[in-house]
């Protein structure tokens, strides 16, 4: 302090509250008086993760990519990933790659069928249904709260992928989604400097199991690129 006097400098009392979050470049902190692995969590995330939650109106978790957050979505229930044909390409390899290793039961539905949701009658208990509305990068939208209807009709989810929408312009979660799905990589972060994922869920049970998955895989995002997706 008092060198700050001397050179009539100005005292900054406390440097880590502004408008911006502190990169906190810890792999172990404390969290009162316990000791926490940087795998859990971690300050900068629970910034970014403050912010999408309120934007979508859910509690959201941050991952290193979109396909990570893809990934983490197929996890949070014991039934088979039914996805859209209509998705970025991406999501389809993720499907494929799953289903060729024996890692996941995936199969595709049409854009037909999804627009007569009457007739998603193979969707079982368990599953989740996973679509982008606006798709990428076809632009093709949906009926998501007559989606969302017809899943929990059947005991599914469903999931929606709104990377191109942003949550600035749809919240499906609002509409009966019960998983919303981000490429931070794009829009979020806005400026190709950073590869990220989100996923926002409305119910607790789901959020608990969502970082329950990103802890045990270990899809976590860097705090540098949590805080630039904060930033964008
Ligand atoms: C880019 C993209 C993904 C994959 O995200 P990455 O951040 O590249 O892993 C998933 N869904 C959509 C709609 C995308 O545009």
């Amino acid at each position: 302090m008092e060198i700050f006097t001397k050179l009539q400098l100005p005292v900054v009392e406390d440097r880590l509250h502004g408008p911006n979050p502190a990169v906190s470049l810890n792999a172990t902190y404390y969290e009162g008086q316990r000791v926490v692995y940087g795998r859990h969590s971690n300050s900068t995330w629970e910034a970014l993760e403050t912010l999408i939650g309120e934007l979508e109106g859910g509690t959201a978790a941050a991952f290193a990519s979109g396909q990570a957050a893809m990934f983490a979505s197929s996890l949070l229930t014991a039934g088979r990933l039914v996805i859209s044909e209509d998705t970025y390409v991406g999501s389809r390899d993720l499907a494929d790659f799953m289903v060729k290793n024996h890692l996941a039961q995936c199969s595709y539905v049409t854009e037909a069928s999804l627009r007569t949701p009457t007739e998603l009658t193979g969707l079982k208990e368990g599953d989740v249904l996973m679509l982008e509305s606006p798709s990428n990068p076809l632009l093709v939208t949906y009926d998501i709260a007559k989606l969302a209807q017809a899943c929990h009709d059947r005991g599914a989810l469903l999931a929606v992928d709104n990377t191109v929408a942003t949550p600035i312009l749809q919240n499906p979660l609002s509409l009966g989604a019960d998983i919303v799905v981000h490429s931070a990589t794009k829009f979020i972060s806005g400026h190709s400097d950073v590869l990220a994922g989100m996923v926002v869920v409305a119910d607790e049970a789901l959020a608990e199991r969502l970082f329950e998955v990103r802890a045990v895989v270990g899809s976590v995002i860097g705090p540098v690129e949590a805080y630039l997706c904060y930033r964008g």
